[in-house]
């Protein structure tokens, strides 16, 4: 390893409850610790209105702002926090390496926590192009796009932020919302530019073309008119219940349901390498769940780094 300095202890993958729960603990432990989170707004509790069975509120609180809590509480404690999206992963070796666009992000031990908001493929078409114009990931694909049009498929405020990086590059940028009001938070600002064009309640039922993507089929969720729209790139920003696991690529074991297998002290098949939160087989997906894994994730990966055989149950003691 060139430079010492960029070797973290743990890199933990996701910024949730679970991710940012496992950098307080490893932070507070004098782990050096980086938290990858493609997106504050992106996860199930960014997701929540209004959070009232964690327990601890006084008062019911919105999921962002027990997010905002979550996160502030682990950089107090000495975690990196960086909005990117990891892209990959090469997890066998000794020294784990976690990749983004711009960067290789190095660790000792690596904790995934990437939630479960993922979907299948379920617009005709969508498997299909793949690669081939068909996008999750505007900040890895955009350049491809220079001078054409494309469309963004969702309502939430990751997909207007997603719409507006692709304003900068494609010419005609479509953010196509299934519902009629896009669903972002009260106070922030939809981008206003020319080559932005937002068309609220229509639903994407079909990706066409030959080699490349050439045209997708919409419909008019009031009308049921459908048209027909020449497009060159298409980015699906649609959210489901299925674990996001896409950018493992099957580097550790997934169950048949493809969440990301586990023993109880949250361990993967590989070593050094542990999962927490919704992306986990887990039976309950709450935040109060969520955090507690990505507890014992921390200690888990804490006892790996230092080649422990027990875990410390309290860390305050031993300090
Ligand atoms: C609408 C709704 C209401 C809910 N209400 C409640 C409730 O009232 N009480 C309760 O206890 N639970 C509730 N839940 C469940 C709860 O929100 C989840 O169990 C919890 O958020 C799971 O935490 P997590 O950290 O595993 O995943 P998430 O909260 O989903 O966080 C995953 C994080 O990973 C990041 N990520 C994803 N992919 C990548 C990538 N490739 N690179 C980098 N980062 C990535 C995301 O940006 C996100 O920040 C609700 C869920 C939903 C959807």
């Amino acid at each position: 390893m060139e430079n010492n300095e960029e070797l973290y202890d743990v890199v933990i993958i996701g910024g949730g409850p679970a991710g940012l729960t496992a950098a307080q603990y490893a932070a507070r432990s004098d782990l050096k610790t980086v938290v990858l989170d493609k997106s504050p707004t992106a996860g199930a509790l960014a997701f929540t209105d209004k959070i009232e069975n964690y327990p601890g509120l006084p008062e019911p609180i919105t999921g962002k702002e027990l997010l905002d809590i979550f996160r502030s509480q682990a950089i107090k404690f000495g975690a990196e926090y960086v909005e990117v999206q990891v892209i990959g992963v090469a997890l066998q070796g000794e020294i784990k390496e976690v990749y983004t666009m711009d960067k290789i992000y190095k660790g000792k031990s690596v904790i995934i926590a990437t939630g479960a908001m993922g979907r299948k493929p379920s617009i005709k078409g969508e498997k299909e192009f793949l690669g081939r114009g068909v996008s999750y990931c505007a900040i890895c694909d955009a350049a491809f796009f220079r001078g054409k049009t494309v469309c963004v498929i969702g309502d939430s405020e990751e997909a207007v932020k997603e719409a507006e990086l692709l304003t900068r590059f494609a010419a005609t940028v479509y953010l196509l919302s299934p519902s009629k009001k896009l669903k972002v938070p009260e106070g922030f600002h939809v981008p206003e530019k020319e080559n932005l064009k937002i068309i609220t309640g229509v639903i994407v039922k079909e990706i066409l073309g030959s080699e490349v993507v050439e045209m997708i089929k919409i419909k008019d969720v009031a009308t049921d008119e459908e048209k027909e729209m020449p497009m060159d790139g298409v980015f699906v920003y649609l959210h489901g219940s299925k674990p996001v696991v896409d950018f493992l690529n099957f580097a550790v074991d997934l169950s048949d349901e493809e969440c990301v297998i586990t023993n109880k002290m949250m361990e993967t098949n590989i070593p050094g390498v542990f999962a927490a939160g919704d992306v986990t087989c887990v039976e309950v997906r709450q935040v109060v769940i969520a955090a507690a894994n990505g507890c014992v994730a921390a200690l888990s990966a804490d006892r790996y780094v230092h080649g422990r055989k027990r875990r410390r149950y309290d860390w305050s003691k031993s300090k």
